[in-house]
């Protein structure tokens, strides 16, 4: 077959400060930058969808034709240029050369200045220049808020079963699957969907962790005994405000009654653990309380999400509500990082290692509640921000997010860096010489994205809630146009429209 391939994600926050422009999609912003043609072949070998859809195709001798490949880091809405100018590349080589099918690397969770359904609306301009015979299949993130137009404009959809994402490129092979077998069920496969009724903070969708490790496990078998297409679950993004925000269940199959009792089995499991999804945040002086309670009898670290400042989610990791909660503590042997604050690595450097420094530490969000930690500081240890990622989340990655120092007051230390990222490497703490696995009490600006590398040597994990600009528990967010009667959280109030 000669296949069209393209990508296009973009996972929108709709109550995000900054929009996605055209120039983000060119950087890529920790994703692969754009590719166009041939060029996106190079990704064949990289864990994103597309990669893993390439290789097997490649691999069963069908002939692939690249559109563009492009993504951007989580933030507001796309804007109409970006939009238009990556989707219109898309639709135009689908309307101008003969494919026997297209294969679509998706988020499924993008809404642009114009669209509450990014997705919806590129899939509808593709029918709408190619009509309904040539089959679409698309895989999707497992934070996609899958729409009715998602379902009803492509032949079939697939989201990812892994959070952290571990199954990125898999879920590109799956997609491959999915796609002969819609070509050789020859206009035969139907899609069945439910919605659920409540939204899920994104905590509480972690595959590590229960319901959603019991859930995805019968997905997978719920999918081989009905002999399924493809049988799928994206609890959705929880900060894009839409009437079709949410969690879905969804499958493909030829044999109607089989998908549907499928669908409906695995909808109502989702639904019977609604309380399990909800996530205990607590405040940042009880995380601290709790992790010292439990540090006491423990020989591994109490590890504590500082969620809300979560880089990856749109934080700028220097919010300083954790940080005062474990001085406030007198807590012992506690680290935090990474806390970006590029001012005060410089005045560490100044300074030299051995010396006090008298510092406004972070604080610079402007949220309420949040605001720089003045104190005085022992540097401990000064590092070029260089490091390996050996953690299974981005593993081989050479990371390097700048200058770094490591501050010290009382028994907390900061690793404190020039440039952003998220903790989801054991070894970002190791460029300022602190060792994980040797503290008490070990913070991360990170969601879930950590838990791939410190749940293993964790204790417990616990999720703190200090102020910072990703609200994470949905039901904190001014919502105005949910679909009525959705409940914000698990087991919280229905959304009544003002
Ligand atoms: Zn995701």
């Amino acid at each position: 077959m000669k296949i069209l391939v393209a990508g296009f994600q973009h996972e929108t926050n709709t109550f995000a400060p900054t929009r996605a422009d055209y120039a983000n999609f060119v950087n890529g912003e920790g994703f692969p930058a754009m590719a166009r043609g041939a060029d996106v072949l190079a990704y064949a070998d990289v864990n994103i969808p597309a990669g893993g859809f390439i290789r097997t195709a490649r691999a069963d001798g069908h002939q692939l034709e690249p559109v563009i490949w492009a993504a951007a880091s989580p933030s507001a809405h796309v804007t109409r240029e970006a939009f238009e100018r990556i989707a219109g590349e898309i639709v135009e080589a689908a309307r101008t050369r003969r494919y026997d099918a297209i294969y679509l690397d998706l988020h499924g969770a993008m809404v642009t200045v114009d669209s509450d359904d990014g997705e919806g609306e590129l899939l509808t301009r593709l029918r709408a220049a190619i009509g309904r015979a040539v089959p679409i299949v698309a895989s999707l993130d497992l934070h996609a808020n899958v729409t009715a137009a998602m379902l009803r404009e492509a032949t079939a959809l697939v989201a990812y079963r892994s959070y952290p994402h571990v199954d990125m490129a898999e879920t590109g092979e799956r997609a491959y699957r999915l796609l002969i077998d819609a070509v050789r069920a020859g206009g035969a496969l139907r899609t069945h969907a439910l919605r659920l009724p409540f939204l899920i903070p994104i905590n509480g969708m972690c595959t590590m962790l229960e319901p959603a490790r019991s859930v995805y496990e019968a997905l997978a078998t719920l999918e081989r005994d009905a002999g399924l297409a493809s049988l799928s679950y994206a609890p959705g993004f929880p900060a894009a405000d839409f009437p079709e925000c949410g969690p879905v269940v969804w499958g493909h199959g030829v044999d109607v009654g089989r998908l549907e009792r499928a669908v409906a089995e695995l909808y109502e499991l989702t639904v019977r653990a609604e309380p399990q999804w909800a996530v205990p945040f607590l405040a940042p002086d009880e995380a601290v309380r709790q992790a010292q309670e439990i540090a006491r009898g423990a020989g591994r670290p109490v590890v504590i999400a500082d969620t809300q400042d979560n880089p990856g989610a749109g934080g700028d990791s220097n919010t300083t509500g954790m940080l005062r909660a474990l001085i406030e503590a007198d807590a012992q042997d506690a680290a935090l990082g990474l806390l970006w604050d590029p001012d005060a690595v410089r005045e560490a450097m100044r300074a030299g290692v051995g010396s006090r420094v008298a510092l406004a530490l972070g604080g610079r969000s402007g949220v309420p509640g949040d605001a720089p930690l003045r104190g005085e500081f022992v540097v401990e240890h000064l590092g070029d921000g260089k490091c390996r990622f050996d953690g299974p989340m981005m593993h081989g990655v050479q990371a390097n997010v700048g200058p770094v120092a490591c501050l010290r007051t009382g028994g907390v230390r900061v690793v404190v860096s020039s440039g952003k990222s998220q903790m989801l490497d054991r070894n970002l703490f190791r460029t300022g010489n602190v060792h994980p696995e040797q503290m008490k009490i070990v913070v991360v600006k990170s969601s879930v994205h950590f838990r791939a590398d410190f749940q293993p040597i964790a204790e417990e994990v616990l999720v703190a809630k200090a102020p910072g600009p990703m609200q994470a528990d949905s039901a904190d967010l001014p919502w105005t146009r949910l679909r009525p009667g959705i409940r914000t959280r698990p087991m919280g109030e229905p959304f009544a429209p003002a």
